[in-house]
């Protein structure tokens, strides 16, 4: 459903500086029915290749695939069958959850019962119910991300991407964030989601890339991952991983 071939993304440098190899060499592939995990630390890449793949951007070499498209010719088909949710994406802080669930199903071409009925399965999903109509800019970090994870469902895509999702959520929001993506993946979606903490790996993936410095240094499934692991815990083979990683390329950055 998703398929990265070597793809290169340099971001040139500004003024004198040098370029930024922010993703160097990646391919993996992600299934329906199935979690795939991008992880890595701060810098490595993900948010780049989160972006290539969701057609915000475009890479400076090789190729990426949605559901048999094209990333670089067929960006609105592709939108379609999509949704994406990263951090940069803020909401229109004036506009309550309500409004922007439907601004956004109308963006996608979605309308008046078929919108309505979606609404109501995500409001309740997201137990929006208490703050719905309250502006979103008034909102907690943690009500947000509730809206902004509606928001990204509403057309009822086949592919999710969820870039660091967890992030500013309480224990409890996280662990409705983790049953969302169980939930998808029972209904056949292709889930990938990026971290940069191992135990939501662990507890999600069925497909795991490592990257470091934008280059893949593990792909697999986990229960490779897991049966190869020499360390006590996941934590600590990721750090290994990374470690030898560091090594092998002299420790430059
Ligand atoms: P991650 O999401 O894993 O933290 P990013 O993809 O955001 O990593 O960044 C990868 C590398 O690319 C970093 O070194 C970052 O500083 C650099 N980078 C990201 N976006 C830009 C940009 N728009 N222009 C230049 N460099 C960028
Ligand atoms: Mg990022």
């Amino acid at each position: 459903m998703i398929k990265v071939s070597q793809v290169h993304k340099i971001y040139p440098s500004s003024k004198k500086g040098e370029d930024v190899h922010a993703v160097n060499d990646v391919s993996f592939e992600c299934k329906p029915g199935r979690v795939f995990a991008l992880l890595g630390p701060n810098g490595s890449g993900k948010t780049t290749m989160l972006r290539m793949i969701s057609t915000m951007m475009q890479p400076t070499r090789g190729s990426l695939a949605v559901a048999g498209l094209d990333t670089s010719k067929d960006t609105e088909k592709i939108r379609k069958t999509l949704g994406f949710l990263t951090g940069s994406a803020g909401l229109h802080e004036k506009l309550s959850a309500a409004e922007s669930l439907e601004f956004f199903g109308q963006l996608h071409g979605i309308r008046g019962d078929e919108l309505r009925k979606r609404k109501e399965f995500l409001i309740e999903r997201f137990e929006l119910g208490e703050f719905l109509n309250r502006a979103t800019g008034k909102l907690s970090m943690g009500q947000k991300q509730r809206v902004m994870l509606a928001r990204t469902l509403i057309h009822d895509p086949q592919v999710v991407i969820f870039d660091e999702a967890t992030t500013g959520l309480d224990v409890l929001a996280a662990k409705g964030l983790i049953e969302i993506i169980r939930d998808c993946r029972q209904e056949g979606k292709t889930v990938l989601f990026s971290t940069h903490i191992m135990g939501e790996v662990a507890m999600l993936a069925d497909d795991v890339s490592i990257l470091h410095e934008g280059r893949q240094i593990y792909s697999g499934t986990m229960d490779e991952l897991k049966s190869q692991q020499q360390s006590v815990s996941l934590e600590d083979e990721f750090i290994k991983l990374l470690e030898s990683a560091t090594e092998k390329s002299g420790g430059n950055s």
